[in-house]
């Protein structure tokens, strides 16, 4: 089938759905492939449920006329995207970055949709199936449509790219996150300029954080570039208050109170305050958006429990992370300051030395007690106290609980589930 005929079909059908168990009436079903699944088996149930149509790609399983046959369901659903972002009005503004894409997408949704008709990803949703998903959600009326794209090894935003053909584009950070796929942090950066050769390729504007070396070096030459930054006046001046716990920054007369926790959420508001500027919004809108967006998904958010004050920030870790976390962790005011530290995943050959940093940013701190948790933090040199597992981890907080009032950090890698700590405290 033509794209052009299956785009007429989605247009009267306007819902996608990929996962029986959230079929929504009406949509049209794309049977994916997983390493475990072939949603292929699923398409009679989907059309049961009230998908009205199921784009399937195995012969066998066209059990009604509703059953469109494709040769690859995944790429029909690419290629569908992208023709539906091409017919569509919206500007599109793609994100990436080692770490910060979903909050800063966030915000940046929410204050430009105090002025426009804008999507954005949903969740986290930003990979060569979500960010399809995501173009799909692009209406008729859409006037912007914030994409987020997550890569984990080369050529991947490149792709990504391709697919949304982004007008604007906004690098969170160049960080240690993903270094298995990608090799190194030299790695890391080709990676994520991907994003940035697309739009100069094509003409397109970039958002930039002008206190960030790479950003600056990388767009050297580059005309059409639009930055904040705390020192360089070349740039939209956006300062950074104060972060204890929550930012607080100033952009011209305007104080904006974020309800976010960590320094490194900074550069996350500001490049919401840079594009609702470029975009103009109104300062005080842009105010009441960031001041209004509460984080979610145990990404730092700040928990009070039995007298503790609780910095549950358990949603993932990477080097870069971690780091920013502890350093932020270091300036906060407070009482029998105790961070729980779960391992770090997908660091390759790098995982040992990574860890062994850590162990010896966090001894250097002066901290009231640390827990590292894991078998990577187990592996380091440490005189810090060391568990192999979560459940080691449980058994001696059983026997020994924490001091009244401590002020806690709680970070690690998604797999390890650290935000568990919380029925322990
Ligand atoms: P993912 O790779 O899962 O899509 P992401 O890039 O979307 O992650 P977020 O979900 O916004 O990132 O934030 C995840 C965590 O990253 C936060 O809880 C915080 O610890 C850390 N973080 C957020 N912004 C920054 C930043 N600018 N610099 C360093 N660390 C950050
Ligand atoms: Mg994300």
């Amino acid at each position: 089938m033509e794209i052009a005929q299956l785009h007429q079909l989605f247009l009267e059908h306007p819902t996608v759905c990929t996962d029986t168990r959230k079929i929504e009436k009406d949509c049209i079903f794309f049977a994916l492939k997983g390493e475990n699944f072939n949603g292929n088996s699923y398409a009679a149930e989907a059309l049961k449920k009230g998908a009205a149509l199921a784009v399937i790609d195995e012969p066998e399983y066209a059990t009604s006329d509703r059953c469109l046959l494709v040769e690859n369901t995944l790429e029909t659903l690419q290629k569908l995207a992208t023709f539906h972002r091409k017919h569509s009005q919206a500007k599109v503004i793609a994100l990436t970055g080692s770490n910060g894409k979903t909050t800063t997408k966030e915000l940046i949704n929410a204050v430009l949709s105090k002025k426009y008709r804008t999507i954005a990803t949903k969740g986290n949703l930003n990979n060569h199936i979500g960010v399809p998903l995501t173009l799909l959600s692009i209406q008729h009326d859409t006037e912007l449509a914030v994409v987020e794209m997550g890569a984990n090894h080369l050529k991947e935003i490149d792709f990504l790219c391709r697919l949304a053909q982004p007008d604007f584009g906004y690098v969170t950070n160049f960080g240690k996150a993903h270094l298995e796929g990608f090799g190194s942090k030299e790695g890391i950066i080709r990676g994520k300029s991907e994003l940035y050769d697309y739009l100069t390729a094509h003409d397109k504007s970039v958002f930039i954080n002008a206190d960030d070396g790479v950003q600056i070096e990388k767009l050297k030459s580059y005309i059409k570039k639009y930055g904040f930054s705390s020192k360089n006046h070349e740039y939209y001046p956006i300062t950074l208050v104060d972060a204890d716990p929550f930012v607080k920054l100033k952009a011209e007369e305007t104080v904006i109170a974020s309800q976010l926790i960590g320094s490194y959420n900074f550069t996350n508001c500001a490049a919401a305050v840079l594009i609702g500027k470029y975009f103009n919004v109104a300062l005080s809108d842009i105010k009441s958006a960031i001041e209004n967006y509460v984080p979610s998904n145990n990404r730092s958010q700040i928990i009070e429990k039995n007298g503790h004050r609780i910095i549950l920030d358990a949603y993932n870790a990477n080097p870069t992370s971690m780091k920013a976390a502890l350093d932020n962790f270091d300036q906060m005011k407070g009482t029998n300051k105790t961070a729980f530290l779960g391992d770090m995943f997908e660091l390759g050959p790098t995982a040992d030395e990574e860890h062994q940093k850590i162990a010896d940013l966090v001894s250097s701190l002066g901290l009231k007690q640390v827990f590292l948790i894991g078998e990577n933090f187990k592996g380091t040199d440490t005189s810090i106290e060391k568990f192999k597992t979560f459940d080691l981890l449980r058994e001696h907080l059983k026997e020994n609980p924490l001091k009244e009032d401590s002020l806690v950090l709680v970070k690690g890698s998604r797999g390890m589930a650290l935000e568990r700590i919380l029925d322990l405290l």
